[in-house]
């Protein structure tokens, strides 16, 4: 079973003439209403995350920063961060989503999907960045960590930005395991993401970067997440799963030089069912609406069908040229992770 929560307000959060804007929300949602493959029971309504909440993974100065520059009218944070006077309230209502679609998981659903904006990724603790307020992702985790008494944690961010806010809100924490795939942060924002971040102090080895050079495809992704992901989650065993979801991957996306197709999106959901039996997923970036509304489309129907399909793929994984379409450079980064971690996992 498969849950959304999305909220007609995600709109208040009015961020002009920006790539970030409230029709990416609308069109998913669209999407899903065509598919006709979720029952409208299964879609929630989320609540506003309280200020406790947030200030489990936020700074007071930053919380209230953000809840007074919105009153005074908001505006842009930085050059690329909007807000509008009701992005605070709306943020709130965001990250309330992320933390009811885990609450439906400890529930019972087999996943459940947030599908909120403002996105979280990029947001410190005590910064605002990259079109994000508030980091909906850690401060679900943290609400996990403290009301449910969930121990270990495993972080899957495919957004082809890497999660800096993500990772370095957990850098020393050994209980929560960041790996993220993105585009190679020497030819995008925020410009980290490196192999060699590995975490540090209690948390060393588990932050686990997979940059991808510009022009890969599924052939890479697929090759190194098949590599990386079973093996490391094993090794971890973590006791609930968060995965940060980007649609700007796709080869039709304005902000990346990564070319997935629309099939990526299937097989990543059927995948990580696969591993991990269940999911919370938080929505992060994609700024085609076309690419956003049939990738999401593959995206539910993986999660909601993973058990057929994957029959199926097994059935049809008789393709021996794929090996040959995987780039040299890929597999060179492969044996730096598989080198660098092999002191923490046996990839
Ligand atoms: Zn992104």
């Amino acid at each position: 079973m498969t849950a959304v929560v999305y909220s007609e307000d995600y709109s208040l959060h009015d961020t002009g003439n920006h790539v970030e804007n409230e029709m990416r929300v609308q069109v998913i949602m669209q999407a899903i209403k065509e598919m006709g493959l979720l029952d409208i029971k299964d879609i929630y309504r989320p609540n506003k995350a309280t200020k406790e909440d947030l200030l489990r993974v936020h700074t007071k100065e930053q919380v209230e920063y953000i809840q007074k520059f919105c009153l005074n009218g908001g505006g842009y944070i930085d050059f690329d961060t909007a807000a509008s006077p009701q992005s605070y309230e709306i943020a709130k209502l965001s990250a309330g989503g992320a933390i009811k679609a885990a609450q439906l998981v400890v529930d019972g659903y087999e996943s459940a999907y947030s599908i909120g904006r403002p996105p979280g990724h990029h947001a410190t603790r005590n910064k605002a960045m990259g079109f994000c307020l508030f980091n909906n992702l850690a401060i679900t985790l943290e609400y996990l960590r403290e009301i449910k008494n969930i121990k270990k944690f495993l972080v899957f961010d495919f957004d082809v930005h890497y999660g800096n806010g993500t990772a370095d809100i957990f850098y020393e924490d050994p209980d929560v395991l960041y790996i993220s795939i993105h585009q190679d942060p020497k030819t995008i924002f925020p410009g980290k993401g490196f192999i060699h971040e590995i975490g540090s102090e209690l948390g060393e080895g588990a932050n686990l970067n997979i940059p991808m050079p510009p022009g890969s495809t599924n052939y890479d992704y697929i090759y190194i997440l098949d590599k990386i992901l079973g093996p490391a989650a094993e090794k971890f065993d973590a006791d609930f799963y968060l995965v940060d979801v980007g649609f700007d991957g796709h080869k039709d996306d304005p902000l990346s030089s990564i070319n997935l197709d629309d099939q990526f999106y299937q097989w990543i959901s059927v995948e990580l069912m696969d591993i991990a039996e269940s999911l919370t997923l938080i929505l992060e970036g994609g700024y085609d609406l076309n690419a956003l509304s049939r990738c999401n489309k593959n995206l539910i129907n993986g999660l909601k069908n993973y058990k057929i399909i994957n029959e199926e793929y097994e059935k049809n994984n008789q393709d021996s040229n794929i090996d040959s379409r995987v780039r040299n450079q890929t597999k060179k980064i492969y044996q730096d992770i598989k080198e660098t971690f092999s002191p923490y996992f046996d990839l």
